[in-house]
């Protein structure tokens, strides 16, 4: 059904300003377009549909890249705007608009291909990836195509002294006068809930882990509603530890019995954080797959990284070890929401973390 969040939620992708922000984004949107004309042999004269089209520009580049017809669905408002925008580009015969949910839109003949955009902050935020498995039920072919195909969520340890002067320390000495009677509110402010910022590679105290990785093809959604994982860091120098930060990257692959490589990718093999060749070497593998990355090291871009910070940073050593566990869940109250559980310990210290991403 959709709940009056759901409503909430559409809502918020009928201002210009979200396909704005997205459609600026070049290394989202470029990657996209590539990915597209990448599998153009999968896409001239077949059938598509677009998940969440938004403005539409998925659904026409699959046109430019000589798609037959393409759905194009959205239950945002935003689909009126689609629908004028392929009609003043002379594609109507070619795209058709469908304004709905892809839960409850019909339509009289099974796709080829599903593009969809709809990765969320720390990839699951939104939780829209869902829609994509109900409308990849729904229509796809066997032996469809599905971009992207595989996502992969990573989470690392951190270290970030300069926000933590900013917005912390700065309270010890405010025009002379000793404001550190600010202090927890001011922690309590800046660090009870998930914030959404960008780190460079050298914020990243070792090598990510993965929390999850999603093969598309595959997935069912009963494993969305909730994804736990253990982890266990090593961090490689001595610095005061504030926090982890997540951040996703997505493929754009066949299914797996297309690519006999595909193995070689992923799961478990993540890059070093500040070593780009290795990362290089991902880009660059024997499949030629397209990656569109989301990490520290590589160019921003609109989603940036997801930063769950302490109150309190720990100091850690060289090798010292960081544990714990991670639990992500769709919020009871709002599907949309992420909640947030998180253990963690290091140098006999054990700490629970509770955060809600809304
Ligand atoms: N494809 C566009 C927009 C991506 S944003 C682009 O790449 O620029 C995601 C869009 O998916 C939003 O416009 C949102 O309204 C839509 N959406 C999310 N869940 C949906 C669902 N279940 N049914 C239909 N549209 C959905």
């Amino acid at each position: 059904p959709c709940t009056d969040f759901d409503k909430a939620y559409f809502h918020s992708y009928a201002h210009v300003g979200i396909h704005e922000e997205m459609i600026k984004d070049r290394v989202r949107t470029d990657t996209y377009r590539s990915a597209i004309l990448q599998h153009q042999k999968h896409i001239e004269g077949k059938v598509v549909m677009d998940v969440g089209c938004g403005t539409g520009i998925l659904a026409i580049f699959c046109a430019q890249a000589g798609a037959k017809r393409v759905y194009a669905v959205d239950a945002s408002d935003i689909a009126l705007q689609a629908n004028e925008v392929v009609k003043a580009n002379n594609l109507s015969d070619r795209i058709i608009v469908l304004h709905g949910r892809v839960e409850d839109v019909e339509i009289d003949e099974e796709v080829d291909v599903i593009v969809s955009e709809w990765m969320g902050y720390m990839l699951l935020y939104e939780s829209m990836l869902g829609s994509v498995i109900t409308a990849r039920d729904r229509w796809l072919k066997r032996g469809g195509l599905i971009l992207p195909s595989h996502a992969t969520l990573y989470m690392a340890p951190i270290t970030h002294p300069d926000r933590y002067t900013e917005s912390i320390d700065f309270w010890r000495n405010v025009y002379g006068i000793d404001m550190s009677a600010m202090l927890p509110l001011a922690k309590q402010c800046a660090f009870e809930e998930p914030s959404v910022e960008t780190i460079s590679g050298e914020n990243v105290l070792t090598w990510p882990h993965v929390v999850k990785y999603v093969d598309c093809y595959t997935l069912q959604n009963y494993e969305l509603e909730s994804v736990t994982t253990r982890f266990q860091f090593k961090s490689m120098m001595r610095a005061p530890f504030h926090g982890f930060a997540f951040w996703f990257d997505v493929e754009f692959n066949g299914p797996a019995n297309l690519n006999t490589n595909a193995q070689i990718l992923l799961p478990g093999s993540p890059n070093p954080p500040s070593l780009d060749g290795a990362v290089k070497k991902k880009r660059t593998n024997p499949n030629d797959t397209l990656i569109l990355s989301t990490a520290p090291e590589d160019p921003p871009t609109h989603w940036q990284q997801t930063l769950i910070y302490f109150y309190e940073p720990i100091e850690v050593e060289q090798d010292q070890v960081i544990e714990g566990s991670l639990v992500l869940s769709q919020s009871k109250e709002n599907r949309r929401f992420m909640n947030i559980h998180l253990e963690y310990s290091s140098g006999g210290r054990s700490f629970v973390k509770e955060s809600v991403m809304r």
